[in-house]
C-alpha cells in the first residue's frame, strides 16, 4: 500500500475521532472544520483504489466522487457558516448538493449490481428484488410516510427528501439483495466492508433524512460524524478489495457468485417486525403483513432454489456424460489408431516399408483360393543377384539401404492394380493383377529390370545390381498359391542359372530342370565320395617343346542312381548347396596325392592344376588346408596350380588380393581360369598377382575362321606377356586351332588334340611312361 493512502486513511480517523468529540461537545466550528478533511481523506484513498483497480473500476469511481462532492459541500457550507455568517441549515442548495453523494453510491451499487447479476439466477434474482423492495417500501410507508403519500409533495425541500429516502432505499435494497444472492464462493472481506458502509451511510441518511423532514435535524450532531464514518469504512473497504483485486480467486469469486443453496439470510425479512415494534409498537395487522412476506418470500424461494438445485444436478449429469462420452471417443480412437499400427507392421516388411510376406499370402488367398475375382494373375519372383556378397562385403546397413532402394524402384514401375512385396533376404514378388499378354508379361519383366539396372549410389559406393525374374501366372500354370509361387521361384532359378541379369518365363522343362537340380542335390548330400567321385587328369603341354607341363585334374561323379553326373551340372549345384567346400577338399586331397605320387616316381616337375569354386575363397582356411596337404604328401609347393575362375572378380578386391598374394607367398601357382568369358576387364585383373592366364575355349572355337577372336585372344597375350605371366589355350581339338594359337604366341596348350581329360592310370600310361607328347 502506498504510504500517502496509509497516512491519509490514519488521518481520517483521527478526524472522526476528533469530529465525534466535537458533535458531543457542540462544537459547530470544529464540526465544520474537521468533517470536510475526514471526507477529502476518504476520496484520496477512494480515488486511489479506483487508479488501482482492474476490474469494475467505476464502482470505485462513483464513491470517490461522493466524497469528493460531500468535502465541496462541506467546504461551502463551513464558508457560509464561519466568514460569511449565514446559517446555511435552511438553504435548498445544500440540501440538493448533498444529495449528489447519494446518487452516486446508488450508482456505484447498480454497476456493481449489472456485473454481479450476470452469474445470478433470474428467477430467484427476481424474486429476491421484489420481496425486499416490498419490505422496504412497506416500511417506509408504514414509518416514514405514517401511511400518507401527499406529505411529500408539500413543498421541494420536501420532494428532496423524498428523492433521499428512494436512494437510500435503493441502496440498502442493493446491498440486502447482494447479500442473499451470494451463496456461493468467496467473497472479499473488503467488499462486505464496503456494503457494511454503504449500508451505514444509507441507514444514517434515512435517520438524518427522517429527523431533516420533521425539523429535528441538528447540524455536526452524531449523525452527521457518522456520514463521515461511513465514507472511511466505504474507503477501508476499498483498500481491502484493492489487495485481492488482482488475485485470480477474486475473480473466481465474481464468476461464482451465483445464488444457489439453502440459506438463512432471508431471517433478515423477519427483522422487520422488531423494527416496526420498535418505533411503532405492537400492531397486528401490520406485523402480520410483514410475516406474511416473509412467508411468501420463504415458500417462493423454497420452490425456486429445489428448480436451481434440480437444473444443477441435471446440468451436472450432462456435463459427466459428455466428458465420459468425449473420453470414449478418445479411446476408441486410440484403439482405432493402434489397430491400424498393428495391421500395419503385420501387413508391413519393416525394412523397406512395401508389404511382406503375410500380407502377400493373405492376398494371394483371397484372389485364389476364394476367387475373389475371375481374372488372370501374373508373379514376378525377383531375386538380387549377387546380393550375398555385397551384404558381407559393404555390411548390412549398405545391403538394406540397397533393398530399400530396389523395393522403390520396384513399387515406382508398378500401379494400383500390382502389389510389391518383400519376402525377406533379397526376394521381392510383384503380382499384377488382370490379363496380360505374353508381350506385356515381358514388357514389364525388362522394365524393372532396367530400372533396378541403373547406378545406385550409397555413402559414395556406386552399385551396379541385376536381377533375375522368374514369373508364372494363375491360373495357366497352377490354380493354388502355393503351386504357382513354387513355379515362379524355379522360374527365378533357372534364370539366374542362365546367368545374371535374366527372366524366365515358367514352362515344364523348367520344372523338370529344378526337379533334377533337387535331386541331384539330395544325391550329392548322401554321397559316397570314394566311391563315387574320380579324378579325371587332362594334359597341358608346352606349344613349344611339346613337352607336358602340368595337367589338370577334372572331377567325374559316377551317382549310383542316375549314373554319370557333368560336373557343369552338379558343381553349381554343390556350390549353392553348400556341398563344395567338402567336395573341395576331396579333389584337393587325392589331386594332391596323385602329383607327389607321379612326380617322384618319374622324377618330374609337373604342376597339378585344380579347380576351386570362389566360393572357397572367402577364408583363410583355404589357405591353411593347402598348407597342411603340402604338408602331408610332402610336396613341393610349386607343384600345385590353383584355377580360379575369372568370375570371382566380383568378390570384391580386397578378400582377391590377399587370396593371390597369400597363395604367392606359399610358392603356389594361381592361374585365371576362363579368362575372355566373364565380366572382368583386363586392366582390373592385372593389378592381382597370378602366374597364368587360362584363355576360355569359348574363345578358342572359332579363331580359325573368326578374325575378331583371333585378334581379342592377341591382345590376351600380348597382355599377359607385358605382366609377364603364361597364357595357356584351352579347349583346343584341331591342327588348325593349334596352329593359329602357335602363331598368336600362346605358351601352352590343353584339349582333345592331345587328349580328353583320362584317368590316373591312362594318364601314367599315355604320358607319364612316354617321353614325348604325340599329337594325335
Ligand atoms: P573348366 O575348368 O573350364 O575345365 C575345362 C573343361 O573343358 C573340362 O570339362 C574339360 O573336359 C573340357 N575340355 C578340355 N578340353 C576340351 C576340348 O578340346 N574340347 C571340349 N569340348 N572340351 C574340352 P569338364 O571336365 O566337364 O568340367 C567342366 C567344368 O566343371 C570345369 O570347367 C570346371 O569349371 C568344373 N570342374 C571340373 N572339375 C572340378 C573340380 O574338381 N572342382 C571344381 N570346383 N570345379 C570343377
Ligand atoms: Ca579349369
Amino acid at each position: 500500500m502506498d504510504k500517502y493512502v496509509k497516512w491519509s486513511f490514519v488521518f481520517g480517523v483521527i478526524c472522526f475521532l476528533l469530529y465525534f468529540i466535537a458533535a458531543i461537545f457542540k462544537s459547530n466550528l470544529w464540526g465544520d472544520i474537521l468533517s470536510p478533511l475526514g471526507t477529502l481523506s476518504s476520496f484520496i484513498i477512494l480515488l486511489h483504489v479506483y487508479k488501482k483497480s482492474e476490474r469494475m473500476k467505476n464502482v470505485w469511481l462513483m464513491p470517490s466522487i461522493a466524497a469528493l462532492i460531500w468535502t465541496f459541500s462541506d467546504i461551502i457550507w463551513a464558508i457560509c457558516e464561519i466568514l460569511m455568517g449565514i446559517n446555511p441549515d435552511n438553504m435548498t442548495i445544500f440540501t440538493l448538493l448533498y444529495l449528489f453523494p447519494n446518487i452516486c453510491i446508488m450508482t456505484s451499487g447498480l454497476i456493481y449490481m449489472k456485473k454481479f447479476i450476470k452469474g445470478a439466477n433470474a428467477v430467484q434474482l427476481l424474486l429476491d428484488i421484489f420481496v425486499i423492495s416490498t419490505s422496504c417500501l412497506v416500511m417506509f410507508w408504514f414509518l416514514f410516510l405514517k401511511e400518507n403519500i401527499f406529505l411529500f409533495i408539500k413543498d421541494v425541500n420536501n420532494i428532496l427528501s423524498f428523492i433521499y429516502v428512494i436512494t437510500d432505499f435503493i441502496i440498502i435494497n442493493w446491498v440486502i439483495i447482494w447479500f442473499f444472492s451470494v451463496r456461493r464462493g468467496k467473497v472479499t472481506k473488503g467488499m462486505y466492508i464496503t456494503l457494511l458502509g454503504a449500508t451505514i451511510y444509507a441507514a444514517n441518511d434515512l435517520v438524518c433524512t427522517y429527523e431533516y423532514f420533521y425539523h429535528l435535524y441538528v447540524p455536526n450532531s452524531i449523525p452527521d460524524t457518522i456520514y463521515l464514518l461511513s465514507f472511511l469504512i466505504i474507503a477501508f473497504g476499498g483498500i481491502s478489495v484493492l489487495q485481492y483485486n488482482n488475485c485470480k480467486w477474486a475473480y473466481e469469486f465474481y464468476s461464482q457468485t451465483k445464488n444457489i443453496g439453502n440459506t438463512k439470510k432471508s431471517l433478515i425479512l423477519l427483522l422487520t417486525i422488531p423494527i416496526y415494534i420498535i418505533f411503532k409498537g405492537f400492531d397486528f395487522d401490520k406485523i402480520l403483513i410483514l410475516f406474511l412476506i416473509f412467508t411468501i418470500y420463504e415458500i417462493a424461494s423454497n420452490y425456486v432454489q429445489k428448480a436451481i438445485n434440480n437444473e444443477k444436478l441435471l446440468n451436472d449429469e450432462k456435463n459427466i456424460n459428455l466428458i465420459l462420452e468425449e473420453k470414449i471417443k478418445e479411446r476408441t480412437k486410440e484403439l482405432l489408431l493402434k489397430n491400424d499400427d498393428l495391421e500395419y507392421t503385420s501387413y508391413h516388411d519393416f525394412i523397406t516399408n512395401v508389404y511382406n510376406g503375410r500380407y502377400l499370402k493373405k492376398r494371394l488367398d483371397d484372389i485364389i483360393d476364394q476367387k475373389i475375382s475371375n481374372q488372370k494373375i501374373t508373379i514376378y519372383y525377383i531375386d538380387v543377384d549377387r546380393f550375398k556378397t555385397i551384404n558381407d562385403t559393404y555390411g548390412h546397413d549398405i545391403g538394406d539401404s540397397l533393398l530399400i532402394e530396389i523395393a522403390q524402384r520396384l513399387q515406382k514401375e508398378t500401379d494400383e492394380n500390382s502389389i510389391v512385396a518383400r519376402l525377406g533376404g533379397d526376394e521381392f514378388v510383384i503380382v499384377i493383377e488382370g490379363d496380360l499378354s505374353e508381350d506385356e508379361v515381358e514388357k514389364f519383366a525388362q522394365k524393372i529390370t532396367t530400372s533396378c539396372n541403373e547406378s545406385i549410389y550409397i555413402e559414395n559406393y556406386e552399385f551396379n545390381i541385376t536381377i533375375s525374374i522368374g514369373i508364372a501366372s494363375f491360373p495357366t500354370d497352377a490354380t493354388s498359391r502355393n503351386v504357382v509361387m513354387k513355379n515362379a521361384d524355379m522360374a527365378m532359378y533357372y534364370a539366374k542359372s542362365k546367368g545374371q541379369n535374366k527372366y524366365e518365363i515358367f514352362n515344364s522343362n523348367i520344372s523338370n530342370l529344378i526337379l533334377e537340380k533337387n535331386e541331384i542335390e539330395l544325391l550329392l548330400k548322401n554321397a559316397d565320395y570314394n566311391n563315387e567321385f574320380q579324378l579325371y587328369y587332362q594334359p597341358q603341354i608346352d606349344i613349344n617343346t611339346n613337352e607336358l607341363v602340368g595337367m589338370e585334374a577334372l572331377i567325374r561323379w559316377n551317382s549310383p542312381i542316375k549314373g554319370n553326373i557333368s560336373p557343369n551340372k552338379f558343381i553349381k549345384i554343390a556350390e549353392e548347396t553348400g556341398s563344395i567346400e567338402k567336395i573341395s577338399d576331396w579333389v584337393m586331397n587325392t589331386a594332391a596325392k596323385q602329383i607327389g605320387i607321379w612326380n617322384k616316381k618319374f622324377g618330374l616337375n609337373m604342376k597339378m592344376g585344380i579347380n576351386i569354386s570362389p566360393n572357397q575363397l572367402d577364408s583363410i582356411k583355404f589357405a591353411h588346408k593347402l598348407e597342411k596337404i603340402l604338408e602331408e604328401y610332402d610336396l613341393n609347393s610349386d607343384w600345385i596350380d590353383i584355377e580360379i575362375t575369372e568370375n570371382i572378380a566380383m568378390k570384391g578386391e580386397a578378400t582377391l588380393g590377399k587370396i593371390f598374394s597369400m597363395l604367392s607367398s606359399m610358392g603356389i601357382s594361381t592361374s585365371i581360369d576362363d579368362f575372355g568369358t566373364g565380366y572382368s576387364s583386363l586392366s582390373y585383373i592385372q593389378q592381382f598377382s597370378f602366374d597364368r592366364l587360362k584363355i576360355a575355349k569359348e574363345l578358342i572355337d572359332n579363331i580359325v575362321t573368326d578374325l575378331s577372336k583371333r585378334h581379342i585372344v592377341k591382345a590376351i597375350v600380348m597382355l599377359a606377356e607385358a605382366l609377364n605371366v603364361l597364357t595357356i589355350a584351352e579347349g583346343i581339338e584341331t591342327k588348325e586351332q593349334l596352329e593359329v594359337i602357335k602363331e598368336i604366341g600362346c605358351n601352352q596348350v590343353q584339349g582333345y588334340i592331345f587328349s580328353k581329360p583320362l584317368t590316373a592310370d591312362m594318364f601314367e600310361e599315355n604320358f607319364l611312361a612316354v617321353e614325348k607328347v604325340e599329337i594325335q
